[in-house]
């Protein structure tokens, strides 16, 4: 039997050690053994105060989303999936940057549960443990190409540790089908629907063997409802078709095309006017999509963050402008510290079987 850790072309311990404690703490930053000592050990207080800061921080009003008003919200649990993959930046992500070598990419799943009804959802599977027995090809690829991989637990077993039965959950909101986010769903009761975006039945039912392009076993879909989202223009939340799915605004189902066919997010209203946006794969990498206009990199880092206890208190965001290509307009969106690669990697390697139609967001 395959062992469940794949390490294909081996790292340092130390990198492997970076790889794991980075991967709880902080989602994909560039927290990679020499590189994190680099950006945060070395840089003390006052060097980072030299780094040139843009005048231009204050916020600009964000236009308006329109979300519907609602008292209604949902208790939202982040599960740690136990699977860390480690990739080249070059992977995901342009223009190279010397010293960041590699990308940790922790993995996540959320429990969803309606405050009022009590009903629950979970939010992708992550990778599934044993992750050879997916479908040849998927597996053939992963195997091939993804530098490192290592999936300690299945979310069916890591569920029971937070006392949630999978018999009373109604449905898996599937964000996509890549192999790290769509875990084993055979394994899940009959009774859990699986919700998915547009033209996913008929990209992928019946499933292999019978349809031998198809990432999914056919009995993933056996004996199983699987229910795509009915979008329309009619309803949208920003630039995206919403879907209201407990029909009491606690819970908003986005149709978020692009990165894979059928991909989807959810905005879940965890208070009357907070929500998290669980966006599946609309961004690898924080660094794509932060700052922005509407909420630049502020002076410090609020204390109440909760942050890798080797990053220094308090911490001046101006840290993390020491390696980017534009340090004195680095606080808002115009310069990014990377833009989104495209058609790359073990990721573009899968996104570009058959049923890949676009190339990624930017
Ligand atoms: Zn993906």
């Amino acid at each position: 039997m395959v062992p469940p850790f794949s390490l294909r072309n081996p790292l340092s311990t130390s990198t492997l050690k970076a790889t794991i404690s980075a991967s709880v703490a902080v989602s994909k930053l560039p927290f990679h053994g020499q590189t994190f000592k680099k950006l945060l050990h070395l840089k003390s207080k006052k060097d980072c105060n030299n780094i040139t800061m843009s005048n231009d921080t204050s916020p600009k009003p964000a236009p308006s989303l329109g979300i519907p008003k609602s008292i209604n919200t949902c208790r939202l649990s982040i599960i740690n999936t136990t699977c860390d993959i480690t990739v080249p930046p070059y992977y995901l992500v342009e223009p190279a940057v010397r010293g960041y070598d590699w990308i940790n990419l922790p993995t996540f799943a959320f429990h969803i549960t309606n405050d009022k009804s009590g009903r629950e959802l979970l939010f992708d599977l992550g990778t599934r443990k044993d992750w050879q027995n997916s479908v040849p090809h998927i597996a053939g690829l992963v195997d091939g190409h993804v530098h490192g991989l290592r999936v300690k637990k299945d979310v069916l077993d890591i569920l029971p540790e937070g006392n949630v039965d999978i018999n009373n959950v109604e449905a898996l909101v599937l964000s996509h089908w890549h192999f790290d986010h769509c875990g084993d769903p055979s394994a899940l009761p009959k009774s859990v629907k699986l919700v998915v975006g547009p033209k996913f039945r008929e990209t992928f039912l019946p499933g292999y063997p019978s349809r031998q392009d198809s990432p999914f076993h056919e009995a993933d879909f056996t004996g199983r409802d699987v229910v795509e989202v009915p979008f329309s223009d009619d309803f949208k939340i920003g630039q995206f078709q919403a879907y209201d799915y407990f029909g009491d605004g606690s819970l908003f189902i986005l149709n978020v095309p692009g990165h894979a066919v059928g991909h989807i997010s959810s905005l879940v209203r965890t208070t009357e006017d907070t929500f998290v946006l669980l966006g599946g794969d609309v961004c690898h990498f924080t660094g794509v999509i932060r700052p922005t206009t509407y909420v630049p990199i502020p002076d410090y880092i609020p204390d109440e963050t909760a942050l890798d206890k080797r990053i220094p208190r308090p911490c001046p965001c101006s840290a993390f402008l020491s390696s980017h290509q534009d340090p004195g307009n680095g606080r808002t969106v115009r310069t990014r510290h990377y833009r989104a690669r495209r058609l790359v990697s073990i990721f573009s390697l899968i996104h570009s079987l058959s049923y890949f139609h676009q190339s990624f967001h930017d």
